[in-house]
């Protein structure tokens, strides 16, 4: 049985959120016009559930 070096497979940055598990996504105000403010609001990648890995596709 040959020993091959088994390296952890790299875990992929999120891509959405850079792997830092979380977006900053700015403040919208009025529900018709949706007008941007100056405030943003740091929020849970919805992509990555804030882990920071892309979600690993198949399994
Ligand atoms: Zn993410």
């Amino acid at each position: 049985m040959a020993m091959r070096k088994n390296a952890k497979p790299k875990p992929v940055p999120c891509p959405d959120c850079d792997g830092k598990g979380e977006t900053s996504e700015t403040v919208r105000v009025g529900a018709r016009k949706g007008r941007a403010t100056d405030d943003r609001q740091a929020a849970l990648c919805l992509t990555c559930l804030g882990t920071g890995e892309a979600p690993a596709d198949g399994a």
